[in-house]
């Protein structure tokens, strides 16, 4: 299958979340980070990897991913 993917792959490569710095997919308009499921917008061929701009996807984490684990730990 032929990738027509706007990002250069070696740059795709380079980038990552802002936030949990997980690896990001291409996905039609937008970079999906694979660990927290937010996602980027490409605008203009340029990926906007800023934590003000990322829309946090419905789909929630793969699995087991815990997020600001608030609960103290044992004394
Ligand atoms: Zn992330």
């Amino acid at each position: 299958m032929i990738n027509l993917g706007k990002i250069d792959k070696t740059l795709l490569e380079i980038l990552a979340c802002p936030v949990c710095h997980g690896s990001l997919q291409e996905q039609e308009d937008w970079l999906v980070c694979d660990q927290c499921r937010r996602k980027y917008p490409i605008r203009g061929n340029i990926p906007v990897l800023l934590v003000e701009e990322a829309v946090e996807s419905e789909e929630g984490p793969a699995s087991g991913a815990s997020q600001a684990e608030t609960t103290p730990g044992p004394q």
